[in-house]
């Protein structure tokens, strides 16, 4: 059995005053509630493990450098994360991929450096509108999924995500049909590198645009174990029923 597993991506969202959310959200927990992660930004990372102390509720970050320490201005470290009490970081997030110019190659050395210092990475891949329209999806996400894992990925260290760049904000989700062909293409893609046995434990999340109107029929798609949330994890009042919708699932 794969844990189902919600993780909302704050992004460059919320200040201090923010942090009574995940005091809302702890009361709003479903019975039997998925694994919750919230990846509010750095500056509130240590505030946010306090606020969650005696509460299910895990904390992440949003990325990490590839090096655990040095001459990096304005970067963080895998180590300094995990120095917060957080438990997870996003890599890799179309948003970074294309701000940034991040690479597979980084996403997979900041994939190491995660796992040096016990964090799970949440590593996202998805395609953009014009590999979709060109019918290449299948062929970049292999790629990606290849070039940004490390060996060694297992269920305890590594969750993947499958965001399609053009659902990510835009309130355009793609079809079951279209989710469901990804998540069984990147289960098979990862029995075929790391065994059976790791690609069936492994959780595979979709995100782009989920909500708590849709949460309940892409949930009940085999391959896909949860989501990864952005603009809908902000406030409890939207998140908590996303939660339920996965718990129920
Ligand atoms: C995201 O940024 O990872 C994301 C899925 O955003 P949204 O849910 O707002 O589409």
């Amino acid at each position: 059995m794969r844990p189902k597993i919600a993780a909302g991506n704050w992004k460059m969202n919320g200040t201090a005053a923010a942090l009574s959310e995940l005091d809302a959200l702890s009361r709003a927990l479903p019975e039997n509630p998925p694994q919750v992660v919230i990846c509010p930004p750095s500056p509130l990372l240590f505030r946010a493990t306090d606020a969650v102390h005696g509460c299910p509720i895990q904390i992440g970050a949003q990325d990490c450098h590839a090096e655990a320490s040095g001459a990096h201005t304005g970067d963080i470290s895998a180590t300094m994360i995990a120095d917060t009490g957080a438990t997870h970081v996003i890599l890799g997030h179309s948003e970074r991929r294309d701000a940034y110019r991040e690479t597979d190659a980084d996403v997979r050395a900041k994939a190491q450096a995660a796992w040096g210092a016990g964090l799970t990475a949440i590593i996202c891949i998805g395609e953009s509108d014009a590999q979709r329209e060109a019918g290449e999806t299948l062929q970049v996400i292999g790629a990606q999924l290849d070039g940004s894992l490390p060996d060694g990925a297992t269920a305890e260290n590594t969750v993947i995500a499958y965001e399609p760049i053009w659902a990510i904000g835009t309130g355009k989700v793609p079809s079951i049909a279209q989710i469901t062909e990804v998540h069984d293409f990147i289960r098979e893609r990862l029995a075929a590198r790391f065994g059976a046995e790791i690609s069936d434990a492994l959780p595979l999340l979709y995100g782009g645009s989920v909500k708590a109107a849709n949460a309940a029929e892409i949930f009940a798609v085999e391959n896909v174990d949860g989501a990864l949330v952005g603009g809908a994890s902000l406030k409890a009042d939207d998140f908590a029923p996303i939660l339920t919708a996965l718990a129920q699932s």
